[in-house]
């Protein structure tokens, strides 16, 4: 479903991403773990091509993302990507926030729109926030309406770059809860994220990073428990 071929990037005289080679199937969990300003950021986005690739491959769907005639609209409507900050609009309503994009967008009659909020909503666990405003959620609860958003699109895939991080750790919980009934139900997904315990339970296979490469690749309990690389274990070491 997303492949990387040799796929490289540069910011500059930095290169961010060296010779990525990567293949992620219908209905994986993929969890990408590393060091701060290992790439991992950068990776995530160019699937959305919220970045560019400067040489390689990269596909989605069997689409090229960086051909120029590919339709880049067409490609994020099938991708919902989830934020660090759950950048919902605060001036608008939980409701609103969910189905702006699909009638906007995707040119959803707004009574479907609303009802296919609804039931996300309920999916994520709040059904009773649906006319609140951001401000007046919690931040897991906020972040939960983020899910509910990029799910509202009816994607293929959906990305999440430390969804948890700006979290008060008693929100982090319910938070992953959401992200474990996702990938029980078989949603393609790419996780950047720090929680190993949800990486454990959930990846199918973690993809490790350092300093634009992708260092290791296994299944999370070979990962975790005999990491082959010098750098993962240090890592790894590191958040004990
Ligand atoms: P991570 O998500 O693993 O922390 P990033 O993908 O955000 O790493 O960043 C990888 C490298 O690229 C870092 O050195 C970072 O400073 C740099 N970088 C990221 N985004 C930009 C940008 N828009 N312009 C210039 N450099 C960037
Ligand atoms: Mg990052």
């Amino acid at each position: 479903m997303i492949t990387f071929r040799q796929v490289n990037k540069h910011f500059g005289s930095n290169h961010v991403l060296r010779d990525i080679r990567l293949h992620i199937e219908q209905g994986e969990v993929v969890v990408v773990i590393g060091p701060s300003g290992s790439g991992k950021s950068t990776l995530i986005r160019c699937i959305n091509r919220m970045e560019t690739v400067e040489s390689g491959e990269l596909s989605v769907n069997g689409v090229n993302v960086n051909d120029r005639r590919t339709d880049i609209n067409k490609l994020r409507r099938n991708i919902g990507m989830v934020f660090q900050h759950f950048n919902l609009y605060p001036h608008m309503k939980v409701i609103d926030n969910i189905t702006l994009a699909p009638i906007r967008v995707n040119g959803v009659p707004p009574k479907e729109a609303r009802e296919t909020a609804l039931f996300y909503l309920e999916k994520v666990g709040i059904p009773e926030k649906a006319d609140a405003y951001p401000s007046q959620l919690s931040g897991g609860q906020q972040q939960r309406v983020a899910i509910a958003r990029g799910l509202a699109m009816k994607p293929d895939i959906m990305l999440f770059d430390e969804p948890t991080s700006a979290l008060d750790p008693e929100m982090i919980g319910e938070v992953l809860d959401v992200m474990k009934t996702l990938a029980r139900e078989g949603m393609t997904m790419i996780v950047v994220t720090h929680e190993m315990g949800f990486a454990r339970e959930v990846a199918d296979r973690v993809v490790f990073m350092d300093q634009g490469a992708i260092v290791e690749e296994n299944e999370p309990e070979a990962f975790f428990s005999n990491p082959r690389e010098e750098r993962a274990k240090l890592f790894l070491s590191r958040l004990l």
